[in-house]
């Protein structure tokens, strides 16, 4: 495989220190910083007003206990570890932000924002979540514009039809470029790995494509010349791995960590830490452009939507897409959504596509490495066997 690391090279340091530095930019020629936490932040909405998203830290085991002393422990560890960086102090990005934008995704979530108001300005997003409802969009949209003009009147910021569409074409462009990235893992020789593509959405989500689409293009030019020379990732037989489920980073790429050492490689990426807030553009509209900005940010397929029947949809054009032997649902502990629709997916993957299926319920703790090695060993072998 390629050794010399995509984004590295570029960024001399790993992708937050690279985005803690461009904050600090726009920090020092004062404008204002948002933190977020989750795929529902419109940020196009955000950079129309020229106001600078900032995603907060919420994947370390270290800041869980911190949490844990505030919330009750039986919570999911991406929730514990967002409210133990707040309560410890120790997550640079919400240090420089002057405000919070929360969605209601989760009840979890929902009450630790509570938490967090009292520290920041703060706009949650009331998600309707029967989305295909037909009162939800008109709501969802009444949300969007309140959110603007929360941001109107906190930062005096306004932003033009015009501000709105060019921030769309911005983010179509950036997106689309990040999914031509993350083809490249897709190849029947993948050339691109897991943690570069974590480093692209680390860095591809805050950032405008006016900021990154320079930088992108320079790597897809990378990523070419690997593939023309036919570096892959992974050994040839390698059982070819899509994850879908819930947000993976940090601590928990555990699990991806063990399914390259058991002999996976992993193609494609279906959670917000991945594809999921890349592949779907906004329709580039005159007229109204916050209700092409809310009707995408609606459509996103996460498990707190029910029935959530379009993470099937995309699930399998994922699937055709990236071609996998084994579909792995990492399900953060106590994330009842993801948890009770892993059924679903099962079936959907097992049935629509005759595909091999793991489900596995994990925290940011190292203490089931073990355990799931075992399992996601046996699983990757018996894909071997199947294809052999
Ligand atoms: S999985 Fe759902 S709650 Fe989590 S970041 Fe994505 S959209 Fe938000
Ligand atoms: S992983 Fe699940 S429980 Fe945790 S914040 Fe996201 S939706 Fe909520």
């Amino acid at each position: 495989m390629e050794t010399k690391p995509l984004f590295n090279d570029e960024f001399a340091g790993a992708p937050a220190k690279r985005v803690l530095a461009h904050l600090l930019k726009h920090k020092e020629k004062g404008d204002v910083i948002a933190g977020t936490y989750c795929g529902y932040a419109p940020l196009e909405v955000f950079r129309a007003m020229g106001i600078v998203p900032a995603v907060l830290c919420a994947f370390a085991n270290n800041t869980v206990a911190a949490g844990e002393a505030v919330l009750p422990s039986n919570l999911c560890p991406l929730i514990k570890s967002s409210m133990g960086f707040i309560e410890t102090d120790t997550c640079p990005f919400f240090s420089i932000s002057q405000a919070v934008i929360a969605e209601t995704t989760c009840d979890g979530k929902k009450k630790m924002f509570e938490f967090i108001s009292e520290r920041r300005p703060m706009y949650v997003m009331n998600l309707p979540h029967i989305p295909e409802r037909k009162e939800a969009a008109a709501y969802w949209l009444g949300v969007v514009r309140d959110l603007k003009a929360f941001l109107e009147s906190v930062f005096g910021k306004n932003a033009e039809d015009a501000d709105l569409e060019a921030a769309i074409k911005d983010s179509n462009e950036k997106n689309r470029r990040v999914m031509r990235m993350f083809g490249y893992a897709a190849l029947d020789a993948p050339a691109l790995h897991w943690s570069e593509m974590l480093d692209t959405v680390f860095l591809a989500t805050p950032l405008s494509g006016a900021e990154i689409n320079g930088i992108l293009d320079e790597k897809l030019d990378t990523l070419a010349e690997r593939a023309a020379a036919g570096r892959r990732i992974g050994d040839p037989g390698a059982p070819r791995v899509l994850i879908t489920g819930s947000p993976v980073a940090g601590d928990a790429v555990k699990v991806y960590k063990i399914i390259e050492d058991e002999g996976g490689v992993i193609v494609e990426i279906d959670s917000c830490v991945g594809t999921k807030p890349f592949r779907s553009g906004i329709k580039e509209v005159t007229g109204d452009p916050l209700a092409a900005i809310a009707e995408r940010y609606l459509s996103i397929p996460c498990s707190c939507m029910t029935p959530n029947l379009r993470r099937m949809e995309e699930l399998s054009a994922r699937i055709e897409k990236t071609k996998p032997d084994v579909v792995i649902d990492v399900v953060l502990h106590a994330c009842h959504s993801y948890n009770i629709e892993s059924s679903r997916v099962e079936k959907h993957v097992r049935e629509k596509h005759g595909i091999r299926f793991l489900k596995i319920v994990t925290d940011y703790a190292p203490g089931d490495a073990g355990q799931l090695k075992t399992r996601i060993g046996a699983a990757l072998e018996m894909a071997k066997q199947e294809m052999s």
